[in-house]
Order: structure tokens, then C-alpha cells, then sequence
């Protein structure tokens, strides 16, 4: 390969698939023209919420590996059979730290960056997820995309760091406040666009050494007016479960023990609202709700929603000036690439490993198909 390059890669949370297009998003389509965006997005394991999503992202592996399975750990502590609250296995930012490269985060979601273990990182902002004050805040008390700006153009402005890593919020808090169609959304989505080309200009000196990966960690879809699913209210399914969990338009359930799984699946997969599941391990369902459902749980989004397979699609952009781009950008404009497939590019790109990680990466795919 030619020189390493500098890899930076941005995450929106709950960005809006539907707002990427010229009129809204000028500078994201102009970075995709650099390299790729994606034809249909990219992909998130289920749930598509945003814990399962980010560790995915950048430890390169799996749910089962992870740890991280739900989202829902902001109500409370996760269940032990659900998953659990700090990533098992090594994000690449560790990774890339251990091998003495340079490496900084800086993230819009406190809460996020401890359960990625990227609290332990010294050139973190938040330092140690702890929020300065007087931080301006959005209504679901996460920085503003404002707040974070001058804390990513200071690190993507520092020749040292081999990676960055950027996480902006603000998209799904609008998201889930107003809908993922909303003006007040859509602004947003501007705005954090508007972001994109202050960071582009930031990396321009030294664009020949750059590739910028851009990605979301799920999609968003409107409430619609019907109730919230209970997999535990209706008559034909009481005693199925014994514990359960929502995270969004999907639910963690354990069937209770020596409970017929085959019956159990089939009521529980028929209840109003109910369009799909999946069985992850013995005795752990998950359910998965049709587009605009969602279950029942201490707080609701008011009006946008995710976790089931409607917002399970990504942004998967990549752009920059280093000629590996041309590569990358073969390779997602002929598969879509999943979550967990990013984690061990960035490793190949910066000759690191990641031990555990198991999507495939990128620059393999590339190889594969031009061997085929
Ligand atoms: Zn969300």
C-alpha cells in the first residue's frame, strides 16, 4: 500500500437516510463524489439501535462478541442475559493507541462513549465522558452538534492523529423529537452538513494522506398512532417470558424455562404490531415491530423511531485524496457494507490488527470481486 493514510471517520446518529441529497446535504454529496456513497446505504445488525451499532462499528465484530446488544441501558442496567454495558473486545481506536499511532475521539453522546470504553482514551472530548459545563446541551441532555464542532476541527486539524473518530448526536435527538421528515429535522441535517464542509476544509492541506469514512448508526421512521406492544400483556402469551427488554421498535424477550419454543414463537411473532424475530440463542428471542410500531417501554420517542429492519440502512460514504479511496469506493459501490465491516479496513488501512473483529474488510471485497 502507499503511504498510511490519515483516517477519519464521522458518525451521525440516527441520521435520516431520506435527507441525503444535493438540496440538503451539498458537501456529503460533494465527499461522496470523491470516492462513493453507497447506492442503497449501508447496513446495521438488529436491533438498529445505537450501543449495538457503535460497538459493531469499531471493534469489527459481531453482537455475540461485543457484549452489546441493547440500547436500552439508559433506564437501567441491561440484564446480564440481554447484553451488557461496556464492549468486551477492542475498538479500533484502542487498537490503534496500543500500536502507537495517534488516535482522538471526540463524540456528541457521553453515554456512548463509555460504553465503547472510549473514556479510557487521553485525547477524548468529552475527557473521561465527562461533560464540561456550561456545555450547551439538546433536549436529551447530549451536546449540541455546535458544542462538539470546535473540539473536531481542533483534532482534525492535528497533523499527528492517525485516526479520528467523530460521533455527532444531534440528528437523532431531532429525529426522535420531531420525525425524521420534520423542518426542524431537516434543519438539523443541514446543519450538521454545514459541519461536514467546515471539517473538509479543515483536512484539505493535507487531502493527498486523507480518507474520510462517513456513516450513520441507523435510520429513523416516523411514530405512527397505534399503542405500544406489551409481549407480555396479551392472554395467549402469558407465561412465555420471563424477562424482557425494549430497545425501540425491537424487544429482547427470554422465554421462560421449559416453555415449547416453537409455540412460544409463533404467539408471541403473531401479536397486533409484531413483524418479524430472530433467535439469537437458546431461549433469547428478539422481536422485531413493523415500520411505525414500537414497544412499550418507561420513555417513548414522541415522534420518530428505530430498531427494526424500516431503519436498519446506514449512510456508507467514503471520499478523500489518498488513492486507496479508489478501492474502498469499488468496493461499497458494489456491496453494501455492514457496520461491522468498517472496523478491520480501518486496521488494514493503518496496518494495525483487530483480533476480534468479524466483518469482512472493505478492501477485501474489493480484491474478490476483481479477481471473480
Ligand atoms: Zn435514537
Amino acid at each position: 500500500m502507499t503511504d498510511r493514510p490519515r483516517v477519519v471517520l464521522l458518525a451521525f446518529d440516527g441520521f435520516p437516510i431520506g435527507a441525503l441529497r444535493a438540496e440538503t446535504t451539498p458537501n456529503l454529496v460533494r465527499l461522496g463524489e470523491t470516492g462513493c456513497s453507497a447506492p442503497t446505504g449501508g447496513l446495521t445488525a438488529l436491533p438498529s439501535t445505537t450501543y449495538p451499532s457503535f460497538a459493531s462499528l469499531l471493534t469489527g465484530a459481531s453482537q455475540s462478541k461485543t457484549g452489546i446488544r441493547t440500547t436500552s441501558q439508559q433506564f437501567g442496567a441491561v440484564p446480564g442475559w440481554a447484553g451488557d454495558n461496556r464492549v468486551h473486545v477492542k475498538t479500533v481506536v484502542h487498537a490503534a493507541v496500543e500500536s502507537g499511532l495517534g488516535a482522538a475521539v471526540v463524540m456528541g453522546d457521553q453515554k456512548l462513549q463509555k460504553v465503547l470504553r472510549l473514556d479510557e482514551l487521553e485525547d477524548a472530548w468529552p475527557p473521561a465522558a465527562e461533560v464540561p459545563p456550561g456545555t450547551e446541551l439538546d433536549s436529551h441532555g447530549y451536546p449540541t452538534n455546535a458544542a462538539v464542532l470546535p473540539h473536531l476541527l481542533a483534532a482534525a486539524a492535528d497533523v499527528d492523529t492517525d485516526l479520528l473518530f467523530v460521533h455527532l448526536n444531534e440528528t437523532d435527538t431531532l429525529g426522535h423529537d420531531y420525525g425524521p421528515n420534520a423542518p426542524e429535522t431537516l434543519a438539523c441535517v443541514r446543519a450538521a452538513d454545514a459541519i461536514v464542509g467546515r471539517l473538509l476544509e479543515v483536512l484539505a492541506p493535507d487531502w493527498r494522506r486523507t480518507v474520510v469514512m462517513v456513516v450513520s448508526d441507523h435510520d429513523m421512521t416516523r411514530r405512527l398512532p397505534f399503542p405500544a406492544i406489551d409481549p407480555t400483556a396479551s392472554h395467549e402469551c402469558a407465561g412465555l417470558v420471563d424477562d424482557w427488554i425494549a430497545d425501540g421498535c425491537a424487544a429482547w424477550l427470554r422465554l421462560t424455562p421449559g416453555v415449547d419454543a416453537h409455540m412460544a414463537i409463533n404467539r408471541l411473532s403473531a401479536l397486533d404490531g409484531v413483524e418479524n424475530w430472530r433467535w439469537r440463542e437458546p431461549n433469547v428471542l428478539l422481536l422485531l415491530a413493523a415500520t411505525g410500531r414500537t414497544f412499550s417501554a418507561p420513555w417513548i420517542p414522541l415522534a420518530g423511531i428505530h430498531g427494526s429492519t424500516s431503519t436498519d440502512t446506514t449512510l456508507a460514504i467514503v471520499g478523500g485524496g489518498h488513492p486507496i479511496v479508489a478501492e474502498l469506493a469499488a468496493s461499497i459501490a458494489q456491496r453494501p457494507p455492514r457496520l461491522r465491516d468498517w472496523g478491520p479496513t480501518i486496521a488494514n488501512l493503518l496496518g494495525i490488527e483487530l483480533p476480534d473483529a468479524d466483518g469482512i474488510d472493505l478492501l477485501e471485497v474489493a480484491e474478490l470481486e476483481s479477481a471473480g
